[in-house]
Formats: C-alpha cells, sequence, structure tokens
C-alpha cells in the first residue's frame, strides 16, 4: 500500500499571517483582557499564530458595533445597489488574493492546497457574486385582504445576525453565513472556529477594503462555551445561524430560547446514506463513494458515511473500494498531488481511531488502513470497513473521519427504511441507471439533499440543509434569504375602493 508510509517533513507556507486580533467596528483590535490563544498546524500540532481570544466583554463590544452600524445605518438604509456593488467588489478581491486565503485554509484546516486553491475559494468567490445579485431582487407582495385595505408586506433585514462556524470548511461557511446576511441588509457578529480562525479574519478585511462600513461585520476569535455562548444568549442579537455538531445545535437553540427568542437557523450533523444500486457501473460508483466519504478528511456533515452496495455488486465493490482507499495519496497538503491530508486536531484525530477500533471490536471487517501515519501531526489511514451491521456505532454515529463503512442490501424497500432508520436526515446519494429506482428512493429518503450520480454538488443557487437532527433552515439559494428578511405587513385603508 502507497499511504501507509510515515509523512516527511512538512512544507513551510511562505505567507506571514497579518490578521490575529478581533476585526470589531472596522478595526483590528485586542481582545479587552488581552489573552490570546494558539492556532495550531494540523501537520505538526506547531503553533502558527497566537490569536486574540474574544469573551464575553468582546462579544459585548462587537454586538454593540453592529448594533449601531443598524440601527444608524448606513449598511441597511443604503440603496440596495449600493450594497450589491460593495459585495461584488468584494468577491473580485476575494478572486484576487485566492492563493493567500487557500494557503491560510490549507495551513490552519490541513486541507490540501490544491482544493483549497481550485474548489473552495472559488465557490467562495461565486457565492459572494450570487449574493450580491440578490441585493437588489429583494421585495414584497402586494396583498389582495378583504375590505377597503390597501395592504403590502416589506421585506426588512432581521437586525444583528449572530453567526457561529465549525473548521471543516472554514471560508466557505463564512460566505454561507455572510453572503445572504449582508445581501438582505443585516449586520454581523461572527465567531469562527477555535480550530481555524485565520482565513474568515483576511477574507473579512478584504470587505472593508471593497467598501464595507465599519460595523456591519465583525469577526470574533474564541472558544465555544465562551465567546460562542455569549453570541448565542446575548439580548442584542436579533438572529443566531450555526453550523456545527448537533450537540452543540441543542445548546445554541437552548440559549437562544432562554435568552430573547432569537431565531436561529442550524445546520448539524449527519450520516448519509450512499446507496449503489444493482444496475451500478460499479468503478464509477466506487469512484464516486470513495468522494463521497474521503473528499476533506471525511470531515463533511454530509459525508456519504453508511455506503449500501446491492448484494448483486458487493463483492466486487468491496474489493474495488478497498484498492481505491489503498491507492489515496495521503501527504503533507502543501504538496501537489495528495489527495488527503491530516484530520484537523488531537481529539478528532483520537476519535475516528476509537471508532476504528469499535469497528473492529464489534466484527466489521478491516478492509484497509485502520491506523494513524507517522508520529507528528494527525494523519490517519483511509480506512474501509465491510459486513458492516446497522446496529453497529460506526453505522450510527458521525465519524467524521476518513472510515467508509459497507453495508449490504437486497430489495429497495429494505435499504429505505434502513437508510431513514437514523436520526440524522442530511443529505443522500444514489447510484442506478434507472430513472424509476432513482425516483422512488428519491421521495422516500428524508433527507435534505438528494444526489443522483453526483455527490457534494454544491453550486450557491442549491438550498442545503436538514431533515431530523440535521437542522432546521435552508442555507444558500434563494432559501435562505428568508433566514434573513422579517416580513412587514402594512395595512392603509382606502378611501376610494
Ligand atoms: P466540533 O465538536 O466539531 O468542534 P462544535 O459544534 O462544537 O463542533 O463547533 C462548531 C462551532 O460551535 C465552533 O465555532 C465552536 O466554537 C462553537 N461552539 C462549541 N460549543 C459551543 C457552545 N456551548 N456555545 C456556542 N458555540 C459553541
Amino acid at each position: 500500500s502507497t499511504n501507509a508510509s510515515s509523512i516527511e517533513e512538512p512544507i513551510k507556507p511562505t505567507f506571514h499571517v497579518d490578521h490575529t486580533q478581533l476585526l470589531i467596528d472596522g478595526k483590528f483590535v485586542d481582545s479587552a483582557s488581552g489573552k490570546t490563544f494558539p492556532t495550531l498546524d494540523p501537520r505538526n500540532g506547531q503553533v502558527i499564530a497566537h490569536v486574540s481570544e474574544g469573551q464575553h466583554e468582546d462579544v459585548d463590544r462587537a454586538v454593540a458595533a453592529a448594533r449601531k452600524a443598524f440601527d444608524h445605518g448606513p449598511w441597511p438604509k443604503m440603496t440596495a445597489y449600493e450594497r450589491q456593488r460593495i459585495l461584488l467588489r468584494a468577491a473580485d478581491l476575494l478572486e484576487k488574493h485566492n492563493n493567500e486565503l487557500a494557503t491560510l485554509e490549507t495551513w490552519d484546516n490541513g486541507k490540501p492546497y490544491e482544493q483549497a486553491a481550485e474548489i473552495e475559494v472559488p465557490m467562495l468567490t461565486r457565492l459572494i457574486r450570487y449574493y450580491a445579485g440578490w441585493a437588489d431582487k429583494i421585495h414584497g407582495l402586494t396583498v389582495p385582504a378583504d375590505g377597503p385595505h390597501q395592504v403590502h408586506t416589506l421585506h426588512e433585514p432581521i437586525g444583528v445576525a449572530g453567526q457561529i462556524i465549525p473548521w471543516n470548511f472554514p471560508l466557505l461557511m463564512f460566505g454561507w453565513k455572510v453572503g445572504p446576511a449582508l445581501a438582505c441588509g443585516n449586520t454581523i457578529v461572527l465567531k469562527t472556529s477555535e480550530q481555524t480562525p485565520l482565513s474568515a479574519l483576511y477574507a473579512a478585511k478584504l470587505f472593508h477594503e471593497a467598501g464595507l462600513p465599519p460595523g456591519v461585520l465583525n469577526i470574533v476569535s474564541g472558544f465555544g462555551p465562551i465567546a460562542g455562548a455569549a453570541l448565542a444568549s446575548h439580548m442584542d442579537v436579533d438572529k443566531i445561524a450555526f453550523t456545527g455538531s448537533t450537540a452543540t445545535g441543542k445548546i445554541i437553540l437552548e440559549l437562544a430560547a432562554k435568552s430573547n427568542l432569537k431565531a436561529a437557523t442550524l445546520e448539524l450533523g449527519g450520516k448519509s446514506p450512499f446507496i449503489v444500486c444493482e444496475d451500478a457501473d460499479v468503478d464509477q460508483a466506487v469512484e464516486l463513494a470513495h468522494f463521497a466519504l474521503f473528499f476533506n478528511q471525511g470531515q463533511c456533515c454530509c459525508a456519504g458515511s453508511r455506503t449500501f452496495v446491492h448484494e448483486s455488486v458487493y463483492d466486487e465493490f468491496v474489493e474495488k473500494a478497498k484498492a481505491r482507499a489503498l491507492k489515496r495519496v495521503v501527504g503533507d497538503p502543501f504538496k501537489s498531488g495528495v489527495e488527503q491530508g491530516p484530520q484537523i486536531d488531537s481529539k478528532q484525530f483520537e476519535k475516528i481511531l476509537k471508532y476504528i477500533n469499535s469497528g473492529v471490536e464489534n466484527g466489521a471487517t478491516l478492509e484497509a488502513g485502520g491506523e494513524k501515519i507517522g508520529n507528528k501531526g494527525f494523519y490517519i489511514q483511509p480506512t474501509v470497513f465491510s459486513n458492516v451491521q446497522d446496529e453497529m456505532l460506526i453505522a450510527k454515529d458521525e465519524i467524521f473521519g476518513p472510515v467508509q463503512t459497507i453495508l449490504k442490501f437486497k430489495e429497495i424497500d429494505e435499504v429505505i427504511r434502513r437508510a431513514n432508520n437514523s436520526r440524522f436526515g442530511l443529505a443522500a446519494g444514489i447510484f442506478t441507471k434507472s430513472i424509476d429506482t432513482a425516483n422512488t428512493l428519491t421521495r422516500a429518503l428524508r433527507v435534505g439533499s438528494v444526489w443522483v450520480n453526483c455527490y457534494d454538488v454544491f453550486d450557491a443557487t442549491i438550498p442545503f440543509g436538514g431533515y431530523k437532527m440535521s437542522g432546521q433552515g435552508r442555507e444558500k439559494g434563494e432559501y435562505s434569504l428568508k433566514n434573513y428578511l422579517q416580513v412587514k405587513a402594512v395595512v392603509t385603508p382606502l378611501k376610494n375602493p
């Protein structure tokens, strides 16, 4: 196998990290306490930079700045066209600084640089242009009420949006959050993940260069239970949007309810089925199922983490899935051709290794991988289990790592029942040549996204979100605007109806 070897000396990025302070009211400032925390390089656990740690007082300051920018403008009071032009200029700057952003993303997160530079940052740029397009297309309705009344609705921004994002796609998650909120005229306090605070600070600085007024987009780095909780429970925050684990999502909703009943959007965990039907081209199915699970080191909320394979193609599929995993190129994410870098941190690394052990102990067949790689950083071998049973932990829990679990099925009704037998409902993949099978499965699966003969298609226009415990609300596309708009009904009497 090629990916079992140890990982060589990490490549040093030739890049100076300029922005490590909090971004409040248009200025980079220290935290009130002066405290910092280190952000680590997942390739070796070494410190990249010390970042200002936002705490209660800093969240208060950031919310006050956002409040002032909302209540006194100019942002919500500008013409929509002016807001659009600022967002378009920001997108141009993101594009211009594509490689700096991608470098920060890879350094802080460990994902392959080529993927950051060619997929994630360009997707962010595209997304901001998409939302710029919405800015001047948001309008209410004329309502045909009974009686002599003239009735219309105004679609207004909600106010100050609190946004809490995870570490797996720091820049894309930043975009999914700030894009619709800004297009609708809200102001923002965004808390990045403590694992990956760097890239959003850089991106937010570019928005200011593009002409975003001070106080509209504030970035607070810091820890979840301190800065995140302060934001979710703040009385002056009108809306909270969160992406992360289901466990933390529950806390967010509770804090929102206990404080001021702020509206909440949640994008949470998953255990998404990828269903390979009996008519599938096995080579193509193997490649797509591999991508669905292993992309981004397996750190995707929508990872295709239950690979259901029809019994007639099962043995061939397992053999080929194993061969593909053994060929996966693991290494320093700055090296070209590398498909898989390290996991984000030691906590996730240990958790994944524990799940792998539990799979072995529960009697699943370890076909490939199963071990860490080297003694530095958080590298894990691409791992494949076959003979996985529904009640095993590795088939039920979100592992969030490079661990493929392959399950066998016989009947379509059976796979529908088993695929839906999960507390999650984020996404599903279907691999078949039959339109009838695809339609049957598509209608029956209780999930927010179905990818037929494709996976992880994340166009800015396509809504994304979860059924069941995978979340509430939809991000991206037109649907996301609802998260950031209030509807005001305006009624006036008609004198001469
Ligand atoms: P993970 O366990 O994968 O790190 P989390 O859901 O804990 O996922 O983290 C996602 C985001 O939620 C991060 O920005 C994190 O700081 C934040 N967070 C974690 N715990 C809390 C909390 N109690 N209140 C508010 N935010 C939190």
